[in-house]
């Protein structure tokens, strides 16, 4: 096993940690060699460390949190809504700090552990500082950890009880190993997600996987792993990758698209908001070449995947884990995933970590409650025929309700703003009818 460079091609043996290029700055892998031993997973060692046979590194010892093993979870509720087949939700929120870092963390750690480091230096977001502390304090290395940007409140705690220290000046604690999120051990990690998809699909390959996708990393890694799994002749097909941004902040699904379009606002799902993603190139190159896409989805559409998946499924995740099936929902209306695909959506963090979120789902659940007594009366006469606003308050009196027509006016404007409602001039008369967003209202309430 060697490392290469994707830019300049430099080659190196793997004697020491080498997260970037010492002669270009670019990226490393980690290249596989195809050799007899082949594909034999052995479910006797712990966590990830089963696919041993595919993560080929000089090791003296592996932490293991027991990562990895995540169900691969078939959703027949979720399946009926959207009226697919074969939806399988790959439930990453298992993991023991709650996120699929956990698979890159045992392997990244346990190499520096190898290699003599006994203090490593992560400048990050939640998720993969979290990750690192704990599995930091498994092997007797200390974690600094430099907040960048925003923090949800329950990573900074998993942090500071993992046993990591949070830190301004990360040149007081010198030497130390930094590392690097796209880090060529990590996705030696993160690329064991498609051996066991590979496996929990009964040796098949899905004909798409959805992906959240902030730096990148693991889309890559993803295809690195069913790429190896090709190299031993275990498979023949790629599945499509498809991956996900939110919209706030999404220069990958522009790139995908040529345009040249880089702001980037702090949105919902944190964890994915990357202005420049360290491995971007990479993951336009394996969604493109697999025929998938890179798109892009609203923070209320990340907010409304993130209740279907706890209501329909009792699978709570973060946002960026929510955001890939709301890209799911998109792909599947564009007609882009057909219902008869074999789908795999990535599930990729608990939702726990991030209350702030969950009361922000809950606030918008609370908004479709309220929709009660009259209004629901005004949307049942409406779905039955358009009609103007003074026929509308008619139809209400002939049922019993008297109301004033300012009263019916309000209830309207109310409907109007929370798009269930939608109106059209029939010359001069404003008519009044239901939107499309009322079908998932009333299996809401169902
Ligand atoms: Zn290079």
């Amino acid at each position: 096993m060697q490392y290469r460079c994707f830019k300049c091609g430099f080659t190196d043996d793997i004697k020491r940690p080498l997260a970037r290029c010492p002669i270009c700055g670019g990226n490393m892998r980690i290249l596989y060699d195809a050799d007899e031993v082949g594909f034999k997973p052995d479910d006797k060692l712990p966590g990830i460390w089963k696919y041993t046979c595919m993560i080929k590194l000089p090791l003296t010892e592996a932490y293991s949190l027991g990562e990895g093993r995540t169900p691969l979870i078939r959703s027949f509720r979720l399946s009926r809504k959207f009226r697919v087949e074969k939806l399988y939700i790959k439930d990453e929120t298992r993991n023991p700090t709650g996120s699929f870092i956990d698979r890159g963390s045992t392997v990244l750690v346990s190499m520096l552990k190898h290699f003599g480091y006994k203090r490593v230096f992560c400048e990050a977001k939640g998720n993969l500082a979290a990750s690192l502390s704990a599995y930091s304090s498994l092997s007797g290395i200390k974690c600094y950890v430099k907040i960048r940007g925003h923090i949800d409140r329950g990573k900074l705690y998993q942090i500071l009880l993992y046993g990591g220290e949070i830190l301004s000046d990360e040149r007081k604690i010198a030497p130390y190993y930094s590392v690097y999120p796209a880090d060529p051990f990590l996705i030696e990690g993160y690329k064991t997600l498609s051996f066991e998809i590979y496996e929990d699909l009964e040796f098949k390959v899905p004909d798409s996987i959805v992906v959240p996708v902030g730096n990148g990393c693991l889309i890559y890694s993803i295809w690195k792993g069913f790429y190896e799994l090709r190299e031993l002749n275990v498979i023949d097909d790629f599945p499509r990758l498809y991956g996900v941004q939110e919209d706030v902040c999404a220069p990958l699904a522009y790139r995908f698209q040529n345009i040249d379009r880089r702001e980037c606002r702090k949105g919902i799902a944190v964890e994915i908001n990357e202005r420049r993603p360290y491995m971007g190139d990479e993951a336009i190159k394996v969604s493109r070449d697999t025929g998938g896409r890179i798109v892009s989805v609203g923070s209320m559409d990340i907010i409304e995947a993130l209740r279907d998946l706890a209501r329909y499924e009792g699978i709570l995740v973060e946002p960026a884990g929510a955001a890939a099936f709301s890209a799911f929902k998109k792909l599947l209306e564009e007609g882009e995933i057909d219902s008869k695909d074999t789908v795999v959506v990535l599930a990729t963090g608990a939702g726990l970590k991030n209350p702030r979120s969950l009361v922000k789902a809950l606030s918008s659940l609370e908004k479709s409650v309220m929709i009660g007594g009259t209004k629901k009366l005004i949307l049942e006469i409406l779905s039955r025929k358009p009609q103007h606003v003074y026929s509308l308050w008619k139809s209400l009196r002939e049922r019993g309700l008297n109301i004033s027509k300012t009263a019916v006016y309000l209830h309207v404007r109310e409907l109007e703003r929370l798009g269930y409602v939608v109106s059209e001039y029939v010359g001069r008369r404003k008519i009044l009818k239901v939107s499309g967003k009322i079908t998932c209202m009333k299996e809401t309430e169902d």
